[in-house]
């Protein structure tokens, strides 16, 4: 069976430009540098298409955390990689794949806010998938909203690891799943 796609390619491209219209227009003569924090690992492709498009002075920076296994959140949030840029009295842009249960981006702007003070923070998703959402959290720039809590793989989003190079966004099969889950036992 083909699988269930949710993001082309040029739907993907489209929701990249009105990102960074949105982000443009907000800081384009602005007489400050912002600094993106990208959230590792899901964003990397959003966020490497993204800047490409911003046409301000920007730092970039990544911060890692975990919360998901297999295809759902567990909840729990570990921070695996800190920022290295001095972010005090700065503007912040944190970037992110997608906002589920809000509780990644609910521990991280917190996270950021508490050590670091920075000047300002505002948050931009690629996704904002709304059923599931545990905190209120909104995102000041969002690519696209969902409102069926699908799990997706490809452009950033993995399986256990796998899918983040697929190029479109898609639904995986139960097949898909159990194929990967082999492979996965046998590497
Ligand atoms: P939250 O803390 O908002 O529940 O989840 C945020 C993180 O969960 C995202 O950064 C992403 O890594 C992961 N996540 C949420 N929904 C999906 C999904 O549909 N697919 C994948 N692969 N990861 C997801």
């Amino acid at each position: 069976m083909a699988p269930e796609i949710v993001l082309s390619r040029e739907e993907i491209d489209e929701i990249i430009t009105k990102v960074a219209d949105e982000l443009n227009a907000m800081y384009e003569n602005k007489n400050t540098i912002p600094v993106l924090i990208g959230v590792l690992k899901g964003a990397l492709p959003f966020m490497m298409d993204l800047i490409k498009k911003l046409k301000f002075d920007l730092v970039i920076d990544f911060i890692q955390v975990t919360s998901y296994s297999g295809t759902s959140s567990t909840g729990v949030i570990h921070l695996k990689k800190d920022i290295t840029t001095d972010i005090k009295n700065r503007d912040v842009i944190i970037v992110e794949d997608i906002i589920d249960t809000g509780l990644t981006l609910n521990y991280l702007k917190q996270y950021i806010q508490l050590n670091y003070s920075p000047r300002d923070i505002k948050i931009v998703c690629f996704v904002d998938k709304k059923p599931l959402r545990k905190v209120d959290l909104k995102a000041d720039v969002v690519g696209i909203t969902m409102n069926q809590a699908k799990f997706l793989v490809g452009y950033g989003f993995d399986y256990n690891e796998i899918g983040r190079n697929i190029g479109y966004v898609f639904v995986p099969s139960k097949k898909q799943l159990e194929e990967w889950d082999k492979k996965l036992k046998e590497n």
